[in-house]
Formats: structure tokens, C-alpha cells, sequence
């Protein structure tokens, strides 16, 4: 609901995961910024994700492609002819719209379910909004202007002169660096197909609807995977990756009933795809998208091939033939997973009903976690060990230290961002002239708030075990 959605905003904002852009200056709009804890907690998500998908994969490698291409890679792509939506303005009271989301509406409102609204170009929108004298949201009358076709990609220019000539786009996807390089990989890897292509990186959308935190930004990055394949084994691939991709979320603790694969019907698939699958999560606002993996057939490098005027196809050795490779498309947001793990994750606990004590958690997958440990020196005179220690894990992973209030507010601080391991070190662990010291210390495990004494040389190899992913 919207409530949790309110206070995981909040806990993003007071403890450092999530600032909005800009503050200081009253903001940019839907802009923000990952702070110490986010950057560590998206770098995460990267990270595990390229783990899976190249350094443990056989089959793929790695790219970082450029945000600026040439201007033509966007119209092989599509992008300029067709990255628009249709917007509209009410003359009355000057509310924009989107002509197509408005005719949604009032279809569902209306029980109308034969109208194909994906299939209406700009005219057939407006002369339908007309005709069934669709009143404007904000005021209630209907009158609109014509249509206004608004491409959602950024454009700047390159070089000194600010003439169409020098137009470049910033990169809506990152999948185009993937193709046009496709060749120049194929060489230079001497890779077989099928085998595919990694990429993270900056992608932007100059969104008309951004909104829900960092659901939709119009900054964001992916996470996109292009397969290339040989034909007629594509629907074997498609199925491979998606559930490839089901099985990387299962594994870092996405629940079951917090996701649904929804295959879209023959109708919804766009024109050059033979199976596409959306994977939606549950947030707080309702389901949407989160992964969309798609069949694309070989339309992209033969669209690329037309354009460029290169030869895109590959030497089949084994049939002797050279064709197009097919390709699938896992493509996901880093800022949309980041999301899903801090809703997933986020948890209210009552720790002792009779005490009226509850904590918040966040039960972060420790691969995710923006810290796999902290060190808590029960008093500031056990700094000097307390410091060692973090010291020598921190050669190892990212490690908090804390050595202020009560042990327990510690504790609740480090559940709060989702800390796995506490580690105290007590008198006991130094010693004094009474006692000799026992070189152990005490480990809590975040999600039990179990405790165990372990020595301290033994420590690495315990957290080890714990942590691996
Ligand atoms: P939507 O329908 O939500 O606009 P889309 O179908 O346009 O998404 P794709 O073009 O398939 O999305 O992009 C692949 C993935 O990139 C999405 O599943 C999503 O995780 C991420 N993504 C796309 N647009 C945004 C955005 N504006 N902000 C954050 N992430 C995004």
C-alpha cells in the first residue's frame, strides 16, 4: 500500500540510500540521487547480475558501449520514426494528456473492449476522442488540439555549432551498442553462436509520467543481455533465458508470490517478435514491469545491415552457409531492481510483544547487502582492537563501524539497513589484569538475531561461508 511505499521512501532519504536531485536548488524534477548506502546496495545489484550473467555463464562476454552514437543507429533502431507517445492538450484548461491513455480510459470506464488503442496512430486518436466527445480529466470538457508526436529521447548537440547537423541523442537503451558491435565481437572473441553480449550502463527517457521513486526515471540504467542464436533455435533460448532470469531472482530472495511472468498474447507481440515474456513484480503501487525478455528474431541486425550498408551475418562453418543470427533480449533496470530488493527486503518486526519492542529490517540478500558487517566495540576503550578487525575485513568487503549509544540501538540501526552480521568485541575479548583475554567475539545473524562466540582468527572463514553467493 501506499503507506509502506511512504516509509521506505523515508528510511531511502534518513539513512542515505535514495536523496532527491538537486536538493538543495528545490529539486529537478524526479531526479535522484543514491547516496553511501544506495550506491553500495545498487553496485550490488550490477554486480550480481554480472556475475551470473558473464563471469559464471559460459556463453557470454562483456561490453561498455558509448551513450552518444550516430544519429542513424536510431533510425535503424526505430527510435526516430516511432519512440513517441501522442500527446494532446485541453484547450479549456491546458492539462496534457496522453491521447492513448486517455481512450484507455474511458474504454474501461466505458466496458468498450474492442477497440485495439496500440493499433490508432495519432488522427485515428484524436477523430475517436472527438467522436465519442472524451471529456478531459482535469475539467470535464472536451476539446482538444491536434496531436503533438513527442519523441521520449533526449537530444543534444556535439561539437560547437548548435545546427541539426551536429544533433546527437543521449542512448534510450543500451541494446544498440550491443548490435552495431556485434561483428567486431564475433571477431575478435572467435566465438561460435550462440553466445551473447552483456551490457550495464546509462540509458535516458525523456518520460511524460515519471514517477513512483525510482520506478520511472527519466536517468536510469540497464541491465541488457542480446543473445544471438542461429534460426530456428531462438523459442529454445527464449526459454533457456527466461528462466535463467527467474532463477537469478529466486536466488537473491525475490518471493514467488512477489512476482508473476506474464507471456503476452499473439496480439500484444510487437511486429518483428515471436514470444515476449514481462516479468512484474508486486510494488507497493501495484504490479509492473520489471524484466522484459523477448524474442527479437534477427529484425535489429538486419535492420542495422540495411542501414549501415555492412554485411551482419555470420559464417555457419558447420552448415556452410552464412545467415543473420537470431537474438533474445533479457533486458532489465538496475533503478527498478533496486527498488523490488528495497521493497522485498523491507520488513516491521515486533521483537517482545510485552515490552512493545519492534524493529525495522531490511532482510537483504547478503550478496546485496550495501554492508556484509559491523563492528561494535562494546565501550570506545576496545577501539583499538574493534578497528583491527574491521580493518582486515575491509580488505574483503564493505564493513561499518559504530561505536556510539547503547549496543542495542546499534543493533536496530544496523538492521535498518540491512547489515547481516554484528560483530562486538567486549571486555572479554582483550582481557584484563584480572582475566586473560579469549580473542573471540560475539556474532549476530541480522534476520534470527541469534548470537554465537567465535574466535576472532576464525572469523573470516565463518563470514565466508555466510556470505557466499
Ligand atoms: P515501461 O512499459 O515501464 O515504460 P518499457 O517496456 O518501455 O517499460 P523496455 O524498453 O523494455 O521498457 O526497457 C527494459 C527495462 O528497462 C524495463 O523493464 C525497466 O526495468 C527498465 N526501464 C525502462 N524505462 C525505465 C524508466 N523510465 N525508469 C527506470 N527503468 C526503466
Amino acid at each position: 500500500d501506499s503507506k509502506t511505499m511512504e516509509k521506505i521512501v523515508a528510511l531511502c532519504k534518513s539513512r542515505g540510500f535514495v536523496f532527491p536531485g538537486s536538493e538543495i536548488y528545490g529539486g529537478l524534477a524526479n531526479s535522484w540521487d543514491y547516496g553511501p548506502l544506495g550506491v553500495e546496495l545498487k553496485n550490488n545489484v550490477k554486480r550480481a547480475w554480472w556475475k551470473k550473467f558473464v563471469q559464471e555463464n559460459p556463453y557470454n562476454v562483456g561490453l561498455d558501449s558509448a551513450i552518444l552514437m550516430n544519429p542513424e543507429v536510431w533510425v535503424a533502431s526505430g527510435h526516430v520514426a516511432t519512440f513517441n507517445d501522442p500527446l494532446i492538450d485541453c484547450k479549456a484548461c491546458k492539462m496534457r494528456h496522453r491521447a492513448d491513455k486517455l481512450v484507455e480510459a474511458y474504454n474501461a470506464g466505458q466496458g468498450i473492449d474492442n477497440v485495439n488503442v496500440e493499433a490508432m496512430d495519432g488522427e485515428a486518436l484524436v477523430a475517436y476522442i472527438r467522436e465519442k466527445q472524451i471529456p478531459c480529466p482535469g475539467c470535464g470538457k472536451s476539446d482538444f488540439t491536434d496531436i503533438r508526436k513527442f519523441n521520449l529521447m533526449f537530444k543534444t548537440h556535439q561539437g560547437v555549432t548548435e545546427d541539426t547537423a551536429n544533433e546527437v541523442y543521449l542512448r534510450p537503451e543500451t541494446a544498440q551498442g550491443i548490435f552495431v558491435n556485434f561483428p567486431a565481437i564475433a571477431r575478435t572473441t572467435r566465438r561460435k553462436l550462440p553466445f551473447g553480449v552483456c551490457q550495464i550502463g546509462k540509458s535516458f527517457r525523456n518520460e511524460i509520467t515519471p514517477g513512483n521513486f525510482i520506478f520511472r526515471i527519466r536517468e536510469f540504467e540497464q541491465m541488457e543481455l542480446e543473445f544471438f542464436c542461429k534460426p530456428d533455435t531462438d523459442l529454445e533460448w527464449f526459454s533457456y533465458w527466461r528462466s535463467y532470469c527467474h532463477q537469478w531472482l529466486k536466488d537473491l530472495g525475490v518471493r514467488e508470490e512477489n512476482l508473476r511472468l506474464r507471456d503476452h498474447e499473439k496480439e500484444e507481440l510487437s511486429f518483428y517478435s515471436k514470444a515476449t515474456t514481462d516479468f512484474e513484480y508486486k510494488f507497493p503501487f501495484g504490479w509492473g514491469e520489471l524484466w522484459g525478455v523477448a524474442d527479437r528474431t534477427n529484425y535489429d541486425l538486419r535492420q542495422h545491415q540495411e542501414h549501415s550498408g555492412q554485411d551482419l551475418t555470420y559464417f555457419d562453418q558447420e552448415k556452410n552457409e552464412r545467415y543473420i543470427p537470431y537474438v533474445i533480449e533479457p533486458s532489465l533496470g538496475a533503478d527498478r531492481m533496486t527498488l523490488a530488493f528495497l521493497v522485498e527486503a523491507y520488513d516491521e518486526e515486533i521483537v517482545d510483544v510485552e515490552k512493545n519492542d519492534s524493529r525495522v529490517v531490511m532482510h537483504f540478500h547478503p550478496a546485496l547487502a550495501p554492508f556484509k558487517a559491523a563492528v561494535l566495540p562494546l565501550s570506545k576503550k576496545l577501539g583499538e582492537k574493534a578497528q583491527e578487525i574491521q580493518r582486515e575485513l575491509s580488505k574483503y568487503y564493505m564493513v561499518d563501524y559504530d561505536d556510539t549509544g547503547s549496543i542495542g540501538k546499534r543493533y536496530r540501526r544496523e538492521d535498518e539497513i540491512g547489515t547481516p552480521y554484528c560483530i562486538t568485541v567486549d571486555f572479554q575479548t582483550v582481557g584484563d589484569e584480572k582475566t586473560p583475554a579469549d580473542h573471540c567475539v560475539t556474532v549476530r545473524d541480522r534476520d534470527t538475531m541469534e548470537q554465537v562466540r567465535l574466535p576472532i582468527d576464525k572469523l573470516k572463514a565463518y563470514l565466508d561461508e555466510k556470505l557466499a553467493y
